[in-house]
């Protein structure tokens, strides 16, 4: 930290939360998860909106809820029914970690989310953000709600510029965030952040110019709103190319495979793919057979894509594949009919590759 040992000397809470909250009021967005401060809804709404846009989570929470309106609802049902409600959103551990937490929540609470921070935290899913999300706007307490858009506004309204991808520096996020939120109204000073965030304080080109906080903000008095946050880079992305493989047996059906219970894209399915980093292409039935117990076929490569996660790239090349000989060992593969696809939950990188089926 440079200037801010106390970022909030001289900063003028009251006016700024009066000019925050004025400006929210009027011009809050018709959000689906607002209509009510339900905090099961508002649960749901935060773990959705973590990695994904506004736009694209509210068709999902609005199938969400309708498939599972109660904790109850959710609680009871089969996993891979709500993988499928939350196919094509990413990031399925979110998805897991939520139902198991609803469930501890209907064990050990009563069906009721806490309104207790100790308890909210040890709920699975559960970080420091979602616990301030549902405590501030179900509960209404004055806890803070620090993601990287709060960031972003908090370190240009009081040009604090230590490095956001730090974990100290959500901390001192946090502390500044917990001074300032209001005590009147802290569901609405949490969502009138993020909103501001979302909609004026944006990260390439803030408008300032119709900023509601402009008179707080320092960065905007320096002109140097575009030169924070200070973020260091994220490590370099890595690339993973696979062969996945369209295989049909002899009566037409495709083969796909549930993925493992743990780790990227944990239990969902998708169709057979072969890691190419360290195998030649003619090796590739060899491959499958010791791999899988079947032998297959290879066609012509019939197109490529990429699938860029946060920390790997998967670079896909497809190929139609015919069964020759099942071996005696049971294999890992499932054959379905075409039409069956639609009842398994897929990643959107092989919903996409059904297009070459
Ligand atoms: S004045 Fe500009 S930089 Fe400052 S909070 Fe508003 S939009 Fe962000």
């Amino acid at each position: 930290m440079t200037v801010q040992d106390n970022p909030l000397q001289n900063f003028n809470i009251s006016a700024f939360q009066n000019d925050l909250l004025t400006w929210y009021y009027t011009n809050k967005r018709d959000l689906p998860w607002r209509q009510d401060q339900d905090p099961y809804k508002v649960w749901v709404s935060e773990i959705m909106l973590q990695q994904t846009k506004v736009d694209t989570v509210i068709p999902y929470f609005n199938n969400f809820i309708e498939k599972f309106p109660t904790v109850y609802d959710l609680a009871a049902a089969e996993e891979q029914a709500v993988l499928k409600a939350w196919e094509g959103l990413g990031y399925y551990s979110r998805a897991r970690n939520l139902q198991h937490a609803v469930r501890e929540v209907v064990e050990n609470y009563g069906g009721t989310v806490p309104d207790d921070p100790k308890q909210l935290e040890g709920l699975k899913g559960i970080g420091s953000y979602t616990k301030g999300a549902i405590l501030s706007i179900a509960y209404n307490q004055p806890e803070p709600a620090v993601d990287g858009n709060v960031m972003r506004v908090f370190s240009r309204v009081l040009n604090i510029d230590d490095d956001i991808a730090l974990p100290k520096t959500k901390k001192l996020f946090e502390s500044v965030t917990g001074e300032v939120i209001s005590h009147e109204d802290p569901s609405s000073f949490n969502q009138a952040i993020m909103d501001l965030g979302a909609t004026i304080c944006t990260p390439k080109s803030p408008a300032c110019l119709v900023c509601p906080v402009q008179e707080h903000c320092e960065a905007f008095k320096l002109g140097i709103e575009q030169q924070l946050p200070i973020k260091t880079k994220a490590k370099k992305n890595k690339k993973m190319p696979y062969a996945v493989l369209l295989l049909r047996n002899e009566e037409g059906k495709v083969a796909i495979e549930q993925r493992p219970e743990e780790g990227l894209l944990a239990n969902l399915w998708q169709f057979p793919m072969v890691p190419l980093q360290e195998l030649e292409m003619e090796l590739l039935e060899n491959w499958f057979y010791a791999h899988y117990g079947v032998r297959v076929k290879l066609g012509k490569k019939q197109g490529e894509f990429k699938h860029v996660f946060s920390h790997l790239t998967w670079e896909l090349g497809i190929y139609p594949a015919v069964l020759m000989e099942q071996a005696e060992q049971v294999t890992s593969l499932t054959f379905v009919d075409e039409a069956e696809l639609g009842n398994y939950p897929f990643p959107v990188s092989h919903q996409k590759m059904m297009q070459f089926l």
